[in-house]
């Protein structure tokens, strides 16, 4: 909090360092003309163009009909719809206000000297310039910024008043420094009643307050002890108090009564249900806030920047308990027969990581360096919580060494809940988690405990990474989630060798390359101002290209650089909250790198997409050139240059860390010296770096040689970066298809996953566009190929328990494609187990990693889906019946998958969390994935009416459905589609995305058909 007023600017510096690289050249953006520092008068924020540059350019216009377009381009861009406006409307009031431009600042007209009044003009011009001179100052260029036709559109409120307000985000003249919460959620009716008492401090003089408040109704309000009626602007979810002005530095209250529903959708404070054993629905309430819906349980300051300290107390029947942040202090009997519940005062933190619960709920708990670590399940599923508690424990531990600072709360707690829909949450000292990403059964495979651990340490990173030092805005949301994820998967390495985790994290840096290789992709920091814009960046870019990077750095600085940066930042900026370069700068404060960190950063963060860089040899001499790797479904020229830390091992040394070589290559091409006899390169060691190499016709050769000959001339890591780069150099253009099945040629020999893995992933990932075309011959020869060359492995594969979770993962690809062909030595032994496994009735054990297998090949015939839909029922062990609910919609047959759609959208015999699950999985097949696209588009409304517009739930549905398209008649219709709906998800970066993956598959196929069929 202290550090609120210098570093909250009027735009977050890295935004205006982004607009560089924003392509949007018809735009001005005003931000670049803007002084980051804070305006002398924050109520003036307005004509800042923070968040609403559109705006202000629109309003600075004279022209009629460009003001027009402005407006619309604006609402547009801003992702509302400005209701009731029309050409008339916009010149009276009943739409919007318009100030009188501000007139004190500008010259006079020269007809006005004409007319003779240039002295009596000149006078009155000299005494307001005079009587003004402060308020001209507010800006670096002083009076010049403001004259500009300063009109000030602001919305009507719904009293019919003007709302005093016209931004998305709040103004910074009050800041909240303490809320008192009460709440009484009712769960028989499914409605809470709160009270909430904030207070604040004036960082400027003021006389108005704008807060969040969404979806409750306000029963009374007092500021400052008096009665108050607050304006409520609801498009934008603010409402407004209005006073006599206050001045800078003083304290004040307010205190407002409400109530409201609990959210049936999963963010806000929601109603969360589910079936118990004996088939009784148990209710619920839990709260999901980040990113924008604590504003739907208490009014706040609900923007990440506004930390302040909470004491949250809830009143609840005696069945249930309560949870919140911090610990309970405690429960007093009211006369009424229910409980209050009191907890400790929080430590500052934003308003996104507030929680709590009111549930009925069992735990175990367990004390590790100080702080009380519980894990809660409904009673059902209380024996499934010990491997959390265990696997938490050794991660805080860790944490609290690795980041040398102690996790500052006295409890830690885990829940499960019933229906969630995110993985889990980081709320402050009560995590929340999905069951199947915290509960672990006694029939768990190690793989289920890779998910289980991997969510664990990515959301106890948070603690620290998020909830400790937060970044200012949504725009820098991967400084939270990149690093989060790159800790999950350091710390898993350290703790658990057994769960083979570098492996998953090669398969997301590849995923992460696929989708920045787009050009709807991003910057990983980018200008963020609507909420579906703040929900998008919730997405593959922030997660697993944030992680990327953060591996690229860390093997570029030395040993230990890398964590003292860190320690530097998090210590630096506790309880505040940070941009971009602040990380950069701390971890260069540290290191020896000659440029610094965050020169070679930003070009990594301020810009999308990533390199492609070219090797081409004569002898000794290496030409190195980049350019950018972009899967263009258009003209699309890019200039965008990166500073590359490549590295790269040769034929004499390549295995061991210490033969690794570094080149820094800033510029588009550089030359590089090797000695003249070595036999090949390999660059990108270990794939650490985020770019993809092509090596040349010769270049290429050499390596797909060296591998024929010896497999193990390269590591596991670089032999499947060698793999993924050739498809997606395939994709590019750049190598003839011949070339991919030249280098796969050298697989007979190969036995290690993640090279396998990836081979058939890609090669699946074709087959299935053939199969969604019909091309039937050439499906069939595509299947013969993939027998031809992985049958053996595919044979080999035993049925019995795996230890080894690099085996298992192999084993599964393996046996799934192959049941999937209707191979009988896979479809006979699948159906075998799953005999079994029924005849025992559900207590023969069948493998965690081969259950999805067995049980699509069960899902099959009439009897085996009729089976395991009542397995489905009744199961306890929810990792178990996810593969239980992928097997049934994995059906083929129509009526089941109209079925299985439908119970996944209403929610009570599939949870209504699983509808992406349910969707992508019967996209898989022919037959469902032409249904489910009609599915979604008759069913749009209730979908975002469940799943907010943006959300990662609503891209996975909208990738999932439409990834497969091939056709321009597919093409055309999702346009036609998403057009049509306006503000209800035409503006989102998934359409954008999915339309771009149609237009480059109808290339690929449009390139490739005949190929295929000369090759294969
Ligand atoms: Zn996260």
């Amino acid at each position: 909090m202290e550090s609120f007023d210098e570093e909250r600017a009027p735009l977050p510096r890295n935004m205006i360092e982004n607009s560089m690289f924003e392509e949007e050249p018809d735009v001005v953006d005003l931000a670049k003309e803007t002084t980051p520092s804070y305006p002398l008068d924050p109520d003036d924020v307005v004509y800042e163009p923070r968040t609403s540059r559109l705006l202000v350019r629109g309003l600075a216009e004279n022209d009629a009909d460009e003001d027009e377009e402005d407006y619309e381009s604006s609402a547009r861009l801003l992702g509302m719809s400005f209701m009731n406006r029309s050409s008339n409307q916009r010149t009276s009031a009943s739409a919007f206000i318009r100030q009188e431009p501000s007139s004190f600042c500008s010259m006079p007209s020269t007809k006005t000297l004409v007319a003779g009044v240039f002295i009596l003009v000149l006078v009155a011009s000299m005494v307001m310039v005079i009587y003004f001179l402060p308020g001209c100052t507010f800006t670096k260029d002083g009076c010049k910024k403001t004259n500009a036709s300063q009109e000030v559109v602001f919305p009507i409120s719904e009293s019919g008043e003007p709302f005093p307000w016209a931004d998305l985000r709040l103004p910074g003249a009050v800041v909240p420094v303490h809320y008192n919460i009460l709440l009484h959620p009712n769960l028989t009716t499914m409605t809470f009643k709160g009270t909430v008492s904030i207070t604040m401090t004036l960082q400027q003089d003021t006389d108005k307050l704008i807060l969040h408040s969404s979806n409750m109704k306000i029963s009374r309000a007092t500021f400052e002890g008096k009665e108050v009626k607050p304006l409520e602007y609801k498009l934008w979810q603010q409402i407004a108090i209005t006073f006599p002005e206050l001045k800078k530095g003083q304290q004040c209250t307010l205190k407002l009564e409400y109530s409201a529903n609990l959210s049936n959708s999963y963010d806000g404070f929601y109603n969360s249900s589910y079936l118990d054993t004996t088939g009784t629905r148990r209710v619920l309430a839990a709260t999901q806030f980040e990113p924008l819906a604590a504003r739907k349980a208490f009014p706040c300051f609900d923007e990440p920047a506004f930390k302040a300290t909470f004491s949250v107390k809830i009143k609840r029947e005696s069945r249930y308990i309560s949870l919140s942040n911090m610990p309970k202090t405690s429960t007093t009997p009211l006369p009424d027969g229910l409980l209050l519940d009191e907890f400790e005062k929080s430590v500052t933190m934003s308003t996104y990581l507030v929680a709590f619960i009111v549930a009925n709920m069992s735990s175990v708990s367990r004390n590790v360096s100080g702080t009380q670590v519980s894990v809660y399940a409904v009673p059902d599923k209380k024996d499934q919580v010990h491997y959390a508690l265990d696997s938490a424990a050794k991660l805080l531990e860790f944490y609290n060494e690795f980041f040398d600072i102690n996790y500052p709360l006295s409890k830690l707690d885990m829940v499960a809940i019933p229906d969630f829909l995110a993985g889990a949450m980081e709320n402050w000292g009560l995590i929340t988690f999905r069951e199947t990403t915290l509960l672990v059964g006694n029939h768990s495979s190690p793989l289920d405990k890779q998910l289980v651990t991997s969510v664990i340490a990515h959301e106890l990173a948070h603690q620290w990474f998020g909830n400790l030092v937060t970044m200012m805005w949504w725009n820098d949301l991967w400084l939270n989630e990149g690093f989060a994820s790159y800790m999950q998967y350091m710390s898993i390495e350290k703790l658990f060798p057994e769960l083979d985790i570098d492996n998953e994290f090669l398969n997301v840096r590849f995923r992460a390359l696929a989708k920045d290789s787009l050009n709807s992709s991003h910057p990983i920091s980018s200008v963020v101002k609507t909420p579906e814009q703040v929900e998008e960046m919730f997405d593959s870019v922030s997660y697993e290209k944030g992680a990327s990077i953060l591996l690229m750095v860390n093997s570029t600085l030395n040993d230990g650089e890398f964590r003292k940066g860190v320690i530097e930042y998090l210590k630096k900026f506790k309880n505040r909250n940070t941009v971009n370069e602040d990380l950069w700068n701390s971890l260069s404060s540290v290191s020896k790198l000659p440029s610094g960190v965050a020169e070679m950063m930003n070009t990594w963060t301020l810009q999308k997409g990533f390199p492609l860089v070219t090797v081409d040899r004569t002898g000794s001499k290496v030409k190195l050139s980049q350019e950018h790797f972009l899967l263009d479904a258009g003209n699309f020229t890019s200039k965008n240059l990166w500073h590359i830390p490549l590295t790269y091992v040769n034929d004499s040394c390549s295995i061991a860390s210490d033969c690794k070589q570094v080149f820094l290559l800033k510029e588009k091409s550089a030359n590089l010296d090797i000695p003249a006899g070595v036999k090949w390169l390999k660059f990108n060691y270990k794939n650490e770096g985020f770019y993809i190499v092509d090596y040349g016709v010769e270049g290429w050769k050499a390596l797909i040689d060296a591998l024929q000959q010896d497999v193990n001339v390269l590591s596991h890591d670089d032999r499947a970066a060698l793999v993924n780069n050739m498809f997606m150099l395939s994709r590019l253009g750049k190598v003839s298809f011949r070339q991919v099945l030249n280098l796969l040629d050298y697989m007979s020999n190969e036995t290690e996953t993640t090279p396998l893995t990836e081979a058939l992933g890609q090669l699946m990932h074709m087959l299935r566009m053939l199969e969604k075309r019909q091309d039937l011959n050439l499906v069939g020869r595509m299947q013969a190929y993939i027998i031809g060359h992985f049958q053996a492995l595919m044979d080999s594969q035993l049925w019995e328990e795996e230890s080894s979770v690099a085996k298992q993962t192999l084993r599964f690809t393996l046996l799934e494609i192959s049941c999937s062909f209707n191979r009988g030595n896979c479809t006979d032994k699948a159906m075998a187990v799953f005999n079994n496994w029924v005849a025992s009735n559900g207590t023969d054990h069948i493998p965690g990693d081969l259950m999805r297998v067995v049980f699509t090949q069960a899902a099959k015939t009439e009897d085996g889906w009729n089976t395991l839909l009542q397995a489905y029922r009744h199961s306890i062990y929810d990792l178990e019946k996810r593969k239980m609910l992928e097997a049934l919609a994995s059906t083929q047959n129509v009526s089941k998958i109209v079925w299985i759609l439908k119970a996944g959208l209403s929610g009570s015999v599939i949870q209504n969390q699983e509808l992406p699950l349910v969707i992508s999985t019967v996209c898989k097949s022919f037959a469902g994935y032409l249904y489910a696209w009609n599915f979604v588009k008759e069913n749009w409304e209730k979908i975002t009416q469940r799943f907010p517009i943006g959300s990662f739930a609503i891209q996975n549905i909208i990738v999932s459905t439409t990834s497969q398209f091939s056709t321009k008649l597919q093409l055309q219709e999702l346009q036609n589609f998403f057009s049509s709906l306006k503000d209800k998800g035409s503006q989102m970066r998934s359409v954008e995305e999915a339309a771009e993956t149609i237009k480059l598959n109808i290339q690929w196929m449009d390139k490739n058909l005949d190929t295929l069929r000369n090759w294969l």
